[in-house]
């Protein structure tokens, strides 16, 4: 236990005590960002320390103004947002990634697998020594919380401060705003708060209900099967099918796959499965392609294991957790799990026009050496931890290719499996949600801000299997292609089919 002076502090003392601790603890990462992106000079270091002096001033007004109105339930709130600023800042110094909206978002939307895949014991150590320690200090510390006066006094010294320092900075606006994103969103613990609940009203924004899409006008008769495998953080240039040194797509290659260029509309996943899966970019959420396929007739399901796709509405939803437990002889602990049963499903259906959608996690970081199964650790040495930092370059390649070269297994089985089934013409796609930093620039996994992002997060892989159609020779496609290029593989027509937006030439 801390031992604390019996007297109590005033409650300036208390509030000038946490926020030189919250400056101090939680803000090195601000700190080096903001000089990263100053020209240099002697304006520049002063704008770096006046930026500082703004947060120790807006951190003690929040910390007066809070334990002044609720005493003990304003010192439970700061004992919280202290935890909260130490796991903010494992996170931003461990991934090197910023706290956006979007990172609010996933981490809301994870599961527990998800979130384990993060734990470590250096999360431990952040977590008690500048979470749970500074805690206790402004939970036990007794307080004298003065007067009515004094408190007006504190407040309106404290805000005229920080328009003082404000106002000092006015020249400097244009920086401010060009990096204000990035600078935001590693400042504790305004960061994850106001990006939590801009995440959650986007979130409201989402759940409203799809927007009805023009009906189906006429289908074709053939008997067809098309399979859309949605990648995880699948990144073109670390497949050889793009021209990548190493092998990663030894299957693949010899399937006669066409490898199409793409760029994704987003660097995270709840963005990019919601522009594969729509027909044009939109803010709004349009009937997604099985929501729209099952509507007019088509034999939908959907298997996954993964998340953060838009309501799907089909009958046939499979987890991988329930294929694990409906077939226990199988490797239930990696995606292979998704493929089980499906060809005995595919070979039962009555439906003229079959659409599955599996939404693997093989390449999903920062654990990739736990996704995929032991011999598919063919480049070594491969990295074994979770903390990037400590692994290098080449170790964490080896262990992002091993996945990539498990991703490729997958896709060879699927199109082996529908060569296998008579009668039905075939098609595959393989597209991913988005890219992957690794470790390039100390950048790792995705999620950045798109118009900042690194290309290795945007480039996706856009692979296509279809023997019995002729793909146009474009140089580059985007997610949506997939809604429009599927209608046509189907043979299905109707208004809201986009002729730009196909890959595959009329038959
Ligand atoms: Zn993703």
């Amino acid at each position: 236990m801390i031992p604390l002076p019996p007297k109590k502090a005033r409650l300036s003392t208390y509030c000038m005590v946490l926020s030189v601790f919250t400056l101090l603890a939680y803000h090195l990462p601000f700190a080096r960002h903001a000089a990263c992106c100053l020209e240099g000079g002697f304006n520049s270091v002063l704008l770096v320390l006046l930026a500082l002096v703004t947060l120790l001033g807006l951190n003690y007004l929040l910390y007066y103004l809070l334990v002044y109105c609720f005493r003990k339930v304003g010192k439970w709130i700061i004992a919280f947002t202290l935890v909260g600023n130490a796991i903010m800042l494992y996170g931003v110094v461990t991934y090197d990634s910023l706290v956006t909206d979007e990172i609010m978002g996933s981490i809301f939307k994870s599961q527990y697998s998800e979130v384990s895949s993060f734990f470590s014991w250096g999360a431990v150590l952040y977590i008690l020594l500048l979470g749970v320690l500074p805690s206790l200090y402004a939970i036990k510390r007794k307080v004298d919380y003065g007067s009515f006066k004094r408190f007006l006094g504190q407040v309106g010294i404290s805000l005229a401060a920080i328009v003082a320092v404000v106002m000092m900075n006015v020249k400097n606006f244009t920086w401010i705003d060009r990096n204000s994103t990035e600078l935001g969103s590693l400042i504790a613990p305004w960061s994850y708060i106001v990006n939590s609940f801009r995440f959650w009203a986007s979130e409201r924004q989402r759940n409203q209900k799809e927007i009805l899409l023009p009906d189906v006008t006429s289908v074709s008769e053939t008997r067809d099967i098309c399979v859309l495998m949605i990648g995880e953080s699948a990144r073109q240039d670390h497949f050889s099918l793009y021209g990548y040194g190493k092998e990663t797509n030894p299957l693949t290659a010899r399937d006669s796959v066409v490898a199409l260029k793409a760029d994704a509309s987003s660097t995270y996943t709840l963005g990019g499965v919601k522009a594969i899966l729509e027909p044009v970019e939109a803010k709004e959420l349009y009937e997604i392609l099985p929501n729209y396929l099952q509507r007019s007739g088509v034999d939908v399901s959907w298997r996954t294991s993964n998340w953060g796709e838009p309501p799907v509405h089909t009958e046939k939803y499979y987890k991988n957790t329930e294929l694990k437990n409906q077939y226990p002889d199988l490797d239930g602990e990696h995606d292979g799990i998704l493929l089980a049963g499906l060809k005995e499903e595919l070979l039962e259906s009555k439906a003229d026009k079959i659409f599955v959608v599996i939404h693997g996690y093989t390449n999903h970081g920062p654990a990739y050496y736990s996704n995929y199964p032991p011999e598919f650790e063919v480049f070594t040495p491969a990295c074994h931890t979770v903390e990037m930092s400590k692994t290098t370059q080449e170790e964490l390649y080896n262990a992002y290719d091993n996945s990539v070269l498990y991703t490729d297994y997958l896709i060879h089985s699927v199109i082996e499996m529908l060569r296998d089934i008579p009668d039905r013409r075939g098609c595959v796609f393989f597209v991913s949600d988005h890219g992957e930093s690794l470790g390039e620039n100390n950048t790792y996994m995705h999620g950045i801000p798109y118009n900042i992002a690194p290309r290795a997060q945007i480039e996706i892989p856009f692979l296509v299997w279809a023997p019995d159609m002729q793909v146009k020779p474009l140089e580059k496609v985007g997610q949506h292609h997939v809604f429009h290029s599927v209608l046509r593989f189907f043979g299905i027509e109707s208004p809201a089919f986009d002729e730009e937006k196909c890959i595959f030439a009329k038959n």
